[in-house]
């Protein structure tokens, strides 16, 4: 176990802590290997260590570091929805009560954060006393000092006092009443002088993050992340890493990657470029002189999915150079009127000039994304993505390619968080399956019944809290799900109305008192210029 930590090599220095320092776990709810290949989590860990009234110690499904007799502090970093099973199950082996109701003034705050949770915590809310919304960068130093401030005093006190630190969410400081046990939510009304808004942190500064630790127990061996971009401008309808992180922020060339990158590859020769759409930093022309540069040769570099209209043979030769093969691109569909509904600004004729591009840089394969049962689609839309495989094949011949290939999940802050899932889209996945795996195409589908317990918590409300703790002993089979929705009838609403019915814009959201960067009505105002394309004439 301790062999394990001995491997790691770190890039920050450590503070040793005061002799009263606040005892602090500080949790991945899956194995190391998972969780210390998470930037987020690393990140976070880094800041706790490096403050000298913190002492914290590390724990993993797996592993963990010898952890403190009365922690003060249990934090959670989730960034899986269904991880939550082992958050569970972790708070058992700790001995802490499920629920934060349960828990007493002997017991340690239990906070989270991570994307999962700042995209909608309210299925999880009765297992956290404290979820932090938003870029971690100032939120977690400001969490840390506010509970020092009230270190001495009881539960509900220090409750009360972090509620009023901007971006720190109490869910139990928020009376969520229904219209009936499994109607709609009447009202969501704050308690104790909790704000009645939570808004989700920004942070606006031009250094964005770096590993904090390179190790070779990491799932991707000995990477080193460099976060390049934060969020996205495109701002596809659907797409949380879009909308939730807005606005887009590069990182500094000159303050931020270039040392970072400096900093990790003295420890390791192998690379990740972060973000959500990094061929999109507007100094990546330099960034990728920067890393052809002798000196990195024999560096190897990994992209996260980049975006179509980026792919140049330049980009695919610097790719080829650093030992990478292919490309991945997101696409979404071949059906020029559904990328407009989504609001997709890509033309075919960008995604064929950059498959050839991608064959004439050198690159043996193209990743393409896609997506079925988007909002709007009709069968001949799935035609027009069949149509769109075979014009890459005849303009790249000896390309290989891959679709990657999602349902549509609604996601809470984007403009398509009203829309339910389609329930043709598992047999349009097969569908595509077929017509794609005739023409060669390598068609990798992501499981429907995955999206299905997905949009669940991506929609859900904490009456789900029940249900997730009554599913965690069935498995995490869609069965599961539904035996226990049997079980709770007539206490939630059924499974159906979380995941495929449309709900209507004046509908009072589960996140409705947590603000993301853009107000509802701007998100409406998004979702009526879709609506306004549904009628527009097929492909
Ligand atoms: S281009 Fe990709 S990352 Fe950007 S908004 Fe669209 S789907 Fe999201």
């Amino acid at each position: 176990m301790t062999a394990v930590f001995a491997d790691e090599r770190l890039l920050f220095a450590a503070a040793t802590p005061d002799a009263d320092a606040i005892p602090v776990i500080f949790a991945f709810p899956n194995d190391y290997t998972v969780g210390i290949t998470s930037l987020g989590y690393q990140v976070v860990w880094a800041t706790l260590a490096m403050r000298p009234d913190v002492q914290v110690s590390r724990l993993f499904t797996d592993l963990h570091e010898p952890l403190p007799a009365e922690p003060e502090l249990l934090g959670f970093s989730v960034s899986w929805e269904l991880d939550y099973v082992n958050i569970l199950g972790l708070l058992e082996s700790l001995d802490i009560p499920l629920r934060a109701g349960d828990r007493t003034d002997s017991h340690p705050l239990v906070f989270g954060g991570g994307p999962v949770l700042t995209a909608n915590p309210e299925p999880f809310a009765d297992f956290f006393d404290v979820v932090l919304l938003g870029d971690g960068e100032h939120l977690l130093d400001a969490f840390v000092t506010a509970y020092g401030e009230v270190r001495g005093e009881g539960r509900s006190r220090q409750l009360q006092h972090l509620s009023q630190v901007p971006g720190v969410y109490v869910p139990s400081l928020y009376q969520v009443t229904y219209t009936a046990p499994d109607g709609e939510i009447r009202a969501i009304a704050p308690l104790n002088g909790a704000p009645a808004v939570v808004e989700k942190q920004t942070y606006r500064g031009n250094v964005l993050s770096a590993s904090t630790v390179v190790t070779e127990r990491a799932a991707w061996e000995n990477i080193y992340m460099v976060e390049v971009v934060r969020s996205c401008p495109e701002m596809c309808r659907f797409c949380l890493a879009s909308y939730l992180t807005l606005p887009f922020r590069p990182a500094s060339l000159e303050a931020s990657l270039m040392p970072a990158i400096e900093r990790g590859l003295a420890v390791t020769n192998r690379l990740g470029l972060l973000g959500a759409s990094v061929t999109q930093h507007p100094e990546f022309d330099e960034l990728l002189d920067y890393l052809n540069r002798p000196q990195f040769d024999d560096v190897r570099l990994s992209l996260a999915s980049v975006r179509t209209g980026t792919v140049t043979e330049k980009l695919a030769r610097s790719l080829v150079q650093h030992d990478s093969r292919s490309i991945t691109i997101a696409v979404e569909s071949g059906s020029d009127r559904l990328r407009q509904i989504i609001n997709k600004k890509l033309e075919t004729e960008e995604i064929a000039q950059a498959a050839v591009n991608a064959k004439a840089g050198g690159l043996s394969s193209l990743k393409l994304y896609g997506m079925v049962g988007i909002p709007g689609e009709e069968p001949e839309d799935l035609e027009a993505t069949v149509n769109l495989l075979k014009t890459l094949k005849k303009a790249a011949p000896g390309l290989r390619l891959t679709f990657g290939c999602s349902t549509f999940v609604p996601k809470a802050h984007t403009p398509f968080q009203w829309f339910g899932i389609n329930p043709d889209a598992e047999k349009r996945l097969k569908l595509l399956q077929k017509r794609l795996g005739a023409l060669g195409v390598e068609f990798r589908p992501e499981s429907y019944n995955w999206s299905v317990i997905q949009a669940l918590i991506s929609r859900g409300d904490r009456r789900l809290s029940r249900l997730l703790e009554t599913v965690r002993h069935y498995g995490d089979t869609l069965g599961s799900y539904r035996r226990a929705f049997k079980e709770l009838r007539g206490q939630l609403p059924p499974l159906e109305a979380y995941v495929f019915e449309t709900w209507s814009g004046d509908r009072l959201l589960p996140w409705e008192h947590l603000h993301g960067p853009l107000p509802k009505v701007t998100l409406l105002k998004h979702q009526a210029t879709a609506l306004s394309l549904f009628s527009k004439s097929l492909v």
